[in-house]
């Protein structure tokens, strides 16, 4: 596909926040909805330059985007990061909730302190983001939330803490799809597998098990994600709501 933005696209004259969009998936996300013709608004929490750097290669393009401080584990950030993409761009259509962490390790040498921020960011702030967004988005609007396999299949111990947020965006998905079917807003969920992304490296201590578990045998890269992305965002996924999308190689078989 063309790299530069479509001026007829399918998000032409549309208005997208993707959380986390500095790096990794969020990163490819913002880049392939203003490919697609939004105007894109990304948050970013330890990476400003990375954030400054997605915003410059978009506009290089031919698009448009803003970089938005907003720690997620700070619910007022993530209000203000809602309003920030309507200041800037004066509608929102489409939220991303993409940004993500993990604390690994036994339960029992997990803390409170742990979980209280795995929760704030994995789930707090899609809670914090979705709500907000109702107060802006119209019909036609599309809240995509980054769910993860990990959710239905835990295949490892130390990761009790990161399926529990993510079962619980599922479930907040599946429910908030019953109460925004009547305003044409779809709510939809979607887990990947393994990603290469620095997160989860393709050399890193679970890669070779992730691996011979999918059966497509490999990571997907960000960029792999980006069509289902652009598909649930756009005009033609209207009647997918509720819905948790696996795009894992197979995992989940
Ligand atoms: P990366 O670690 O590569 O990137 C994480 C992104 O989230 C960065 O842009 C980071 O921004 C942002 N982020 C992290 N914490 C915060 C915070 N407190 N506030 C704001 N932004 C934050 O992760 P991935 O791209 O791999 O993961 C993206 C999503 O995909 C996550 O929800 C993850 O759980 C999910 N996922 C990933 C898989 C994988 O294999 N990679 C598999 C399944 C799901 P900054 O650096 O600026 O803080």
């Amino acid at each position: 596909m063309t790299n530069t933005p479509k001026q007829d696209g399918p998000l032409s004259g549309k208005a997208a926040l993707v959380t986390g969009g500095s790096r990794g998936i969020g990163a490819a996300i913002a880049r392939r909805l203003a490919r697609e013709g939004a105007a894109v608004a990304l948050t970013y929490h330890a990476s400003p330059g990375s954030a400054d750097g997605v915003v410059a290669d978009i506009r290089a393009e031919g698009g448009t985007a803003v970089a938005i401080a907003a720690d997620s584990a700070d619910a007022e950030a993530v209000r203000a990061a809602v309003t920030g993409t309507v200041s800037a761009f004066g509608r929102l259509d489409v939220l991303v909730n993409n940004a993500g962490v993990g604390s690994m390790g036994p339960l029992g040498e997990l803390t409170v302190d742990d979980f209280d921020r795995d929760v704030a960011v994995n789930v707090r702030a899609v809670w914090v983001a979705s709500q907000e967004a109702l107060r802006h988005l119209g019909d036609g609007g599309r809240i995509i939330t980054i769910g993860s396999v990990f959710a239905d299949r835990m295949p490892f111990p130390n990761g009790t803490t990161y399926a529990l947020t993510k079962a619980a965006v599922a479930g907040f998905t599946r429910a908030l799809a019953r109460e925004l079917g009547p305003r044409a807003i779809t709510v939809n969920n979607v887990q990947p597998g393994p990603v290469a992304t620095d997160t989860n490296p393709p050399q890193g201590p679970i890669a070779d098990a992730m691996t011979a578990l999918t059966p497509a045998g490999r990571y997907a890269t960000p960029e792999e994600l980006t069509g289902l992305i652009a598909y649930l965002a756009g005009p033609e996924s209207a009647y997918v709501t509720g819905a948790t999308l696996n795009i894992d190689g197979g995992f989940l078989t």
